[in-house]
């Protein structure tokens, strides 16, 4: 990819063009009513390699509900305030249910199976809320996620942080039954408010490209968290960052990534690049469709699985 830059560009405008053809572009996710408003004909993609160069098509400057992809951000977060604390909160293990699954929680003591379930990330999220009120919280996510950026102009959709408060039934469930088992510091209120906005959380695929730049072991400045870290979250990227649908995309993929019901994916090329795709038709597992064929055709194209070439 490094002596031609045009070739790379090229390729990423002929895929999205390939892609934005097929007739099954998956289904929306309409259990948060605001996000069923989403015109499901958008394709964009951004990398960001570590040499600071970044390359993009499709719609790439719109910006869509990152959703889930906020969890990789929380758990940096609660990772540099508690330190290994938080796994004995919450685990490292894949967990082969949906991502709103709260059959686990009562045989395992309220203890969810991994950050990146809907009931892992939001004892992930309670973590980072004790000692402060839910807008300090919000305002430090938000700041995590714009110095990542390196950008301000990242903002949190009210709207669809209401809708998902107002239909969020299954997550009140999930924080109640943890909170009676003692996995929940704050008001279970408050911790769900916290949590519904920074899914809420808007970027375009340039800004999240940019954001995951931490990920991927980008130049000095975007060394936002030790290196250990950045291993540790790679690693449950990769086993745990698609729900069920894990082991299928590292299996098609074979680098860490996060998905979320937005649509969008933000995918890591360890000590090269970080990749940001959106298109907001979900597969079975409510991973986006094209958007893991995206990363699918590129990481085969450049050899990028982590789990060797052919
Ligand atoms: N805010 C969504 C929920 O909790 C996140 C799910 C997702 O993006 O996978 O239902």
């Amino acid at each position: 990819t490094d002596k031609h830059p045009q070739d790379l560009q090229l390729f990423l405008d002929k895929l999205g063009t390939r892609l934005q053809k097929t007739p099954q572009k998956g289904s929306v996710a309409d259990y948060i009513p605001e996000l069923a408003r989403v015109d499901p004909d958008q394709f964009a993609l951004s990398i960001c390699f570590n040499d600071g160069r970044q390359f993009s098509t499709g719609n790439s400057t719109t910006k869509f509900s990152i959703q889930s992809i906020s969890k990789v951000f929380t758990l940096a977060i609660a990772l540099g305030r508690l330190g290994d604390k938080l796994w004995q909160r919450v685990r490292k293990e894949p967990s082969g249910n949906p991502f709103n699954s709260i059959i686990q929680l009562e045989t395992e003591q309220g203890i969810p199976r991994n950050p990146f379930i809907n009931a892992g990330a939001i004892v992930t999220t309670d973590s980072i809320l004790s000692g402060s009120t839910p807008k300090e919280a919000l305002a430090e996510i938000l700041m995590f996620v714009r110095a990542a950026a390196s950008d301000d102009d990242i903002y949190i959709n009210e709207a669809v942080a209401k809708s998902e408060n107002q239909t969020g039934h299954r997550n009140y469930s999930l924080a109640h039954f943890m909170k009676s088992m003692g996995n929940i510091e704050n008001d279970c209120d408050c911790t769900l408010g916290t949590y519904f906005h920074q899914c809420a959380i808007e970027m375009s695929c340039e800004q999240l490209a940019r954001a995951g730049r931490f990920l991927s072991g980008g130049t000095d400045k975007h060394h936002m968290i030790d290196k250990q870290r950045v291993r540790s979250i790679n690693s449950l990227m990769m086993t745990c960052g698609h729900y069920d649908g894990s082991g299928e995309f590292a299996y098609r993929v074979g680098i860490p990534g996060k998905s979320g019901v937005g649509g969008g994916i933000l995918a890591i090329v360890p000590n090269q690049a970080s990749i940001a795709v959106w298109s907001p038709g979900l597969d079975s597992c409510g991973n986006s469709l094209l958007g893991t064929q995206a990363l699918e055709d590129l990481s085969t194209h450049y050899n990028w699985s982590v789990f060797g070439s052919p």
